[in-house]
């Protein structure tokens, strides 16, 4: 999955660190430019997913919007050059200082998940002199069928508008000035691999356009978020998602009124397979029934295991001995600090690189410094070529 050329190079690198393959990354962006485009679906790659200065050009260069969760997000979408009406702005709890950034940068659209919210940004818009370009972020009720943690589509979600306030919301975006109603928005939670939770999104989004043309209401856009979900444990076989079945799931589904636009805001299946955590091993340990193979990298720099019981296939970049049962560890003063349990790999010895694969969405970006480590380094392909 790594070429040997980049392998040569790691060996001279301190670990841990992350590594992007810019590469795969382009023949991704190419394959969902080509999709998408078949259609004239718009797409945005959701920051948060992975916020790396040199990753973020790549996907400018594609041509791609942006999704935000925060002000510093939309700050740094249009610091990197993504086109200020390509940006959208969610999350259910925006601060005045965040909406003031926004407003600032006449983004394309505040994606609003709460009437109390709708009714802030109307007042900060009022007092910027601006009319804010508002889309209502509205649950729709569909498991997505993934991790608890990561379903944000459920009735019972923080996320979201439910149907029951629909009149309300008419009411409130009727009366208030300074707010345009320009779209709806959903996204219904992440690592999404059935496709027909896609079709039944469509099929939830045709009904509850109906709301909106029966009570005059004209939408400009419909955005259905991200959430494609990429293959973790056997990614040398899919390093880039299906996005033809992805993008035709909601062609044949959702029905779009004319010169309607369709937005997507994807984040995983766009970067995922083109991270790698490399680390060395410290040591090998024996424990009661299988050996510890204890990693200088640990949850500071990839948090998903211990979060969400993510599993990330790791590989002995070093080694093609005989197999042994392995719990794969980090360093870290947490029992969650565990990567894999008895997972069969090539014998290990101290000092061998191993890689952890699919970490490049909600690993960089989730890193952090606790039991005061440093902050995570990254390289990517480009420069390491250089
Ligand atoms: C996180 C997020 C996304 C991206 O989700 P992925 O599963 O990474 O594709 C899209 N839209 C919103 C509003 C999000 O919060």
């Amino acid at each position: 999955m790594i070429d040997n050329r980049f392998i040569e190079k790691f060996k001279a690198l301190e670990t841990p660190f992350y590594f992007y393959d810019f590469d795969l990354l382009r023949r991704t962006l190419d394959e969902v430019k080509q999709e998408s485009s078949k259609y004239g679906y718009i797409v945005h790659y959701a920051v948060k997913a992975n916020a790396n200065d040199a990753l973020l050009k790549v996907i400018r260069d594609a041509g791609m919007g942006a999704d935000c969760v925060s002000g510093n997000e939309v700050a740094k979408a249009i610091e990197i050059g993504i086109p200020r009406e390509k940006v959208a702005f969610a999350g259910v709890g925006k601060s005045d200082k965040e909406i003031r950034t926004a407003l600032e940068n006449d983004i394309f659209s505040f994606n609003c998940e709460s009437i109390p919210e709708i009714e802030v940004i109307d007042e900060l818009a009022g007092e910027a002199g601006k009319v804010a370009p508002v889309a209502i972020r509205i649950n729709p009720d569909v498991d997505p069928q993934t991790h608890e943690y990561i379903t944000t589509g459920l009735k019972d979600n923080k996320f979201g508008i439910n149907h029951w306030d629909f009149d309300e919301v008419g009411r409130r975006l009727r009366s208030l000035k300074n707010i345009r109603l320009t779209g709806i928005h959903f996204h219904i939670g992440s690592q999404i691999t059935d496709i027909s939770v896609f079709e039944q999104l469509s099929l939830k989004v045709n009904k509850i356009q109906e709301w909106f043309v029966e009570n005059g209401f004209h939408l400009e856009h419909i955005n259905v978020g991200g959430g494609l979900g990429i293959n973790y444990e056997k990614p040398e076989e899919e390093p880039i998602p299906d996005f033809k079945s992805y993008f035709k799931a909601f062609h044949d589904n959702l029905e779009l009124q004319p010169g309607q636009q369709l937005h997507f805001e994807l984040g995983r299946s766009l970067v995922a397979q083109c991270g790698h955590l490399i680390s060395r091993v410290l040591y090998v340990k024996k424990g009661l029934e299988t050996q510890f193979m204890i990693l200088d990298a640990g949850m500071t720099e990839l948090i998903r295991p211990a979060l969400y019981k993510a599993n990330h296939k790791a590989t002995n970049l070093s080694s093609n001995g005989e197999l042994v049962k392995y719990d794969v560890v980090g360093p870290i003063c947490e029992s969650s600090d565990t990567f894999s349990r008895g997972t069969l790999m090539p014998v290990a010895k101290r000092g061998d690189l191993v890689a952890l694969h699919s970490a490049g969405a909600y690993g960089e970006s989730m890193a952090s410094t606790y039991n005061m480590r440093d902050m995570v380094r990254s390289y990517n392909s480009d420069e390491l070529l250089k």
